[in-house]
């Protein structure tokens, strides 16, 4: 999607570590008419699929979900990021290991808002290993329910996750690969 590759060319910022931030357009102020041709697109990519619901992680993916949800006229569900587990049993959960803050986190659904007549799309901000993806696929498998495919903006290709994944015939759409960058000089380049 060149308006986004644009966008991250112009407001992406590369940090140690691996990684890109772009807060002033996706994750912490947003640019919601740019969200909005997000969710076109996704609706282009997955639009034969009769997705039923849009799920996502809170917080970032939600705004993503939202525009994607809105493209096909279906509710967004959104995986809380869990402290207690007093609720399970309620709940379907999987574990998610951070790659921002390194650290392993659960999260929920209800059982209320995935059952196995659901035809899922998920969407997130970023894929890197694969963990959140993994995560949520985890869920809606616990819920019986069809995963459609995943919907990414950022996947940063020099890293693992979105290899693996595709192997075993997932089927990730992402809006923009970056093959590399350089927290040095700033430089981005793009997969074509
Ligand atoms: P994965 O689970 O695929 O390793 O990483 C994906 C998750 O980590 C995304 O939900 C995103 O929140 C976060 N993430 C991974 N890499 C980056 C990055 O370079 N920049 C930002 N802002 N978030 C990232």
């Amino acid at each position: 999607m060149e308006l986004l590759k644009e966008r991250i060319r112009k407001d992406g910022k590369v940090k140690d570590g691996n990684v890109l931030k772009v807060d002033s357009f996706l994750n912490h102020q947003i640019d919601v008419k740019l969200l909005e041709e997000i969710g076109k697109e996704f609706k282009r990519l997955f639009g034969n699929e009769e997705v039923t619901k849009v799920l996502t992680i809170e917080a970032s993916g939600i705004g993503i979900a939202v525009e994607t949800a809105r493209a096909f006229g279906v509710p967004v569900v959104f995986a809380k990021k869990s402290k207690t587990k007093n609720i399970a049993g309620e709940v379907y959960t999987s574990k998610v290991m951070s790659y921002t803050h390194g650290r392993e986190y659960d999260i929920i659904v209800s059982k209320d808002f995935l059952g196995p007549e659901d035809r899922v799309l998920i969407v997130d901000d970023f894929l890197a290993n694969g963990a959140a993806l993994e995560g949520l696929i985890q869920l809606i498998k616990d819920a019986g329910a069809t995963l459609c495919g995943c919907g990414i903006v950022i996947e940063k290709g020099f890293q693992p996750g979105g290899e693996e994944l595709r192997k075993r015939g997932i089927n990730i759409q992402s809006l923009a690969i970056v093959d590399s960058m350089d927290p040095a000089t700033g430089e981005i380049c793009f997969r074509d």
